[in-house]
């Protein structure tokens, strides 16, 4: 794997971008996503605008979460609403501090 610069990152989440092909990596509860940077603006604008309420799902364990599909086709990501909101702050951060990067190196 190439050299990455990480953009967002708390416990659950890290976001971090290949500094030679600029592939964005998503890692996420054991599960690596790779987009381009196309791929992955259109995850989040597709994404953002849902709202949690209106795709909630049960759990075995009775749980509400909401599944989202990804660019992936056999790929989907369960969030609860906890991990929802935090999962949309990171993907803000990241867009944020790409941002900065690309004025500061580019
Ligand atoms: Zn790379």
């Amino acid at each position: 794997m190439c050299k990455t610069t990480i953009l967002a990152h708390n416990e659950n989440i890290t976001i971090a971008q290949c500094n030679n092909c600029k592939v964005l990596n998503i890692w996420r509860a054991g599960v690596l996503m790779n987009f381009s940077f196309e791929q992955f603006n259109a995850f989040c604008t597709a994404t953002k605008k849902l709202c949690f309420d209106d795709y909630l799902e049960s759990r075995s364990d009775g749980k509400e979460v909401v599944i989202l599909s990804t660019p992936f086709p056999d790929i989907s990501l369960v969030f609860t609403r906890e991990e929802w909101q935090e999962f949309f702050i990171k993907i803000d951060e990241a867009l944020y501090m790409k941002r900065i990067y690309e004025l500061v190196y580019y």
